[in-house]
């Protein structure tokens, strides 16, 4: 194994390579750099994002860059203003102790004037997406007749934002004589026709298997009913709570339908697709690559050249029509050695699209059965019991309140402290799932072996009936479900009473209990106002014993908006649900409705 020191380098950029880390050159490096630095014509290189490729074809160009010249001498060219700017500020650590080396990026939706000035100054390499440059060039404001090399880095992506004319119109403008280097994460009919264009006998290098995912990526899917996939979602998240990954979605509007959703669900999620400002869109990434959100919605297009490395899981949302596209999207975890998986939420007439993807990624998806509301309630508590184990606890300011609270326990011991405090957390995430509907597979159990038993919740773990209670308030007493939530849970004493079907009339309503809470809740209500009135519950005459999973979602759709703020993945971070949001009567409204 050759290591940087004998590739040839100069002093000032070995420093460079030490000050940024890098112990040893990675495969794609091992192979393009000495072909660089040596005499070698056109490279070709299969290699994914994250591989090492910027620095791969970075560090020999700014090495070969002359900056006693005013020229420029090296154009690369990149689909994305993020991926310009990443490559620009990656070459400038490169350069930061070989002289003044003139690096600039110009990209669409930024203001055109200030790259013309910058280009006017003189530019020793410019890194481009293509339809700025064309412009730019187009106004004379880009010269390229100097220019010595060419690099198309991940040029299928490219091709597949529709840049192929532009390219083509680009590579018409630079000198013959240059060296070309083409980057691309597969090999497709349409590369291999600019190959054959604009390159002379190019060395090919691959880095992995031609048109193979990572190895360190896993593919699984869950074969879905299309109306459950968001349940799913909301699944994979609540059964991986330290979740970091992007949710792939077809267009602008399922992106942000879906991001939309998990946020009012309490997920820490954002969305990122083509209908945002520039402005927003740098935004949300700088969260995301701040781990600030866990979970990012997005087009293929928005996401591309964000740089992230350590995606924990990829998900699509929807299969992507192009299935190439899938191993960008995959290829977007199990980066810089870690592993990461990549998941698919895939209903039946998706299957055959599926064995496509398979084929191109010569790899088989495992089939995976959903989390059931138990594996989820107990993989949550066991995340919030290890932050527990691991919090440290030093805070001063809790200590003067210590002895109060100290005082207040003192009536518990520690066994039924601990029950208490892990229940309190706990019974958030099984009122969540011990109601709503088991989601099955349209698959079988043989199929959908991965890893874990496979073992499904039994419906019996929670029995199929509810106590249906009568009260004596309505919509015209301005009692609609939030102020039924509202009224029940201050009277609870903290115990989340589970709630059925609500059934609001004009001037009083029926609701539904677990029975195992009726009593209490009867005789907490009895005693209880609302708005000076008192409030008079009882036992409605029918009892409903329909089974719950008749209902589309146990509780009414109005909860969904009632969670607490970034519930998430993280949702043991979260300050617990406390239903404290104004009605949609303000309270000058209510008084309205006041008899
Ligand atoms: P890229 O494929 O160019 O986006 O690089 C992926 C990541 O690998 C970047 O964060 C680089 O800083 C890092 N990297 C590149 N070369 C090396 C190296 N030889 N050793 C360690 N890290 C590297």
């Amino acid at each position: 194994m050759i290591n940087f020191e004998e590739m040839g380098f100069t002093p000032g950029i070995l420093k460079a390579i030490q000050e940024l880390g890098f112990e040893q050159p990675m495969p794609v490096q091992e192979k393009v750099i000495p072909l660089m630095l040596g005499d070698a014509g056109d490279i070709i290189a299969l290699a994914q994002t994250g591989t090492g490729k910027t620095a791969a074809f970075g560090l020999p160009l700014v090495q070969a860059t002359d900056t006693e010249l005013n020229s420029t001498q090296a154009l690369i060219l990149c689909p994305t203003r993020e991926l310009c700017m990443q490559i620009t500020g990656d070459l400038t650590d490169y350069a930061k102790f070989t002289g003044k080396l003139k690096i600039l990026a110009v990209y669409g939706g930024a203001s055109i004037d200030n790259q013309i000035r910058g280009l006017k100054k003189g530019v020793h390499i410019i890194v481009a997406t293509p339809g700025r440059l064309i412009d730019l060039i187009g106004r004379g404001a880009a010269r390229l007749s100097a220019v010595t090399t060419v690099v198309l880095d991940e040029a299928d992506e490219m091709l597949n934002m529709g840049f192929l004319d532009s390219i083509n119109e680009i590579l018409e403008e630079v000198p013959e004589g240059r060296r070309t280097l083409l980057f691309s994460a597969t090999m497709s009919k349409e590369i291999a026709s600019i190959a054959r264009k604009y390159m002379t006998d190019p060395v090919e290098i691959t880095i992995g298997t031609k048109n193979s995912s990572a190895d360190n990526v896993s593919h699984a899917y869950y074969l879905v009913h299309a109306k459950d996939k968001y349940k799913v979602l909301k699944r994979i998240a609540d059964f991986e709570p330290d979740i970091y990954g992007i949710v792939f979605c077809r267009t602008r509007k399922e992106t942000q339908e879906i991001a939309s959703k998990l946020i009012n669900d309490g997920y820490n999620a954002d969305a990122l697709h083509g209908d945002l400002s520039q402005v927003q869109r740098d935004a949300v990434m700088q969260k995301f690559r701040m781990r600030n959100l866990q979970l990012l919605v997005a087009t293929d297009v928005a996401a591309r050249g964000l740089d992230v490395d350590d995606l924990t899981h990829v998900i699509n949302f929807s299969l992507p029509d192009d299935t190439e596209v899938y191993t960008h999207r995959s290829g977007r975890t199990g980066r810089a050695g870690k592993t990461g998986i990549s998941i698919s939420l895939v209903h039946l007439r998706e299957r055959h699209s599926l064995q496509q993807i398979e084929r191109l990624v010569k790899k088989q998806f495992k089939a995976i059965p959903i989390p059931t509301g138990t594996e989820i309630c107990g993989k949550q508590l066991f995340n919030w019991v290890n932050k527990l184990e691991n919090v440290v606890a030093e805070h001063q300011e809790i200590e003067k309140f210590l002895p109060e609270i100290k005082e207040k326990l003192a009536g518990l011991d520690r066994e039924e402290l601990l029950r208490r405090v892990v229940t309190l957390e706990f019974d958030r995430f099984l009122d969540d799932y011990r109601h709503g509907e088991d989601l099955i597979s349209p698959v079988s159990e043989k199929e959908a072996s991965f890893g874990r038993s496979g073992k499904r919740e039994s419906r019996e773990e929670y029995p199929g009936n509810y106590t249906r209670l009568f009260i004596n308030l309505g919509k015209t007493d301005g009692f609609f479900p939030e102020q039924l939530i509202e009224l029940v849970n201050s009277n609870t004493k903290g115990r989340k009473v589970p709630i059925g079907k609500i059934d609001l009339l004009k001037t009083f309503s029926f609701f539904e209990v677990d029975p195992g809470y009726a009593d209490d809740l009867i005789a907490a209500l009895n005693n209880a106002t609302f708005d000076n009135r008192r409030v008079a519950v009882e036992v409605a005459q029918e009892k409903t014993d329909r089974p719950r999973n008749e209902f589309p979602q146990s509780r009414p759709a109005k909860w969904a908006d009632r969670r607490p703020e970034k519930r998430s993945t993280g949702r043991t971070e979260s300050k617990g649900r406390d239903f404290k949001r104004e009605s949609k009567f303000g309270k000058k409204d209510k008084k309205k409705y006041n008899r």
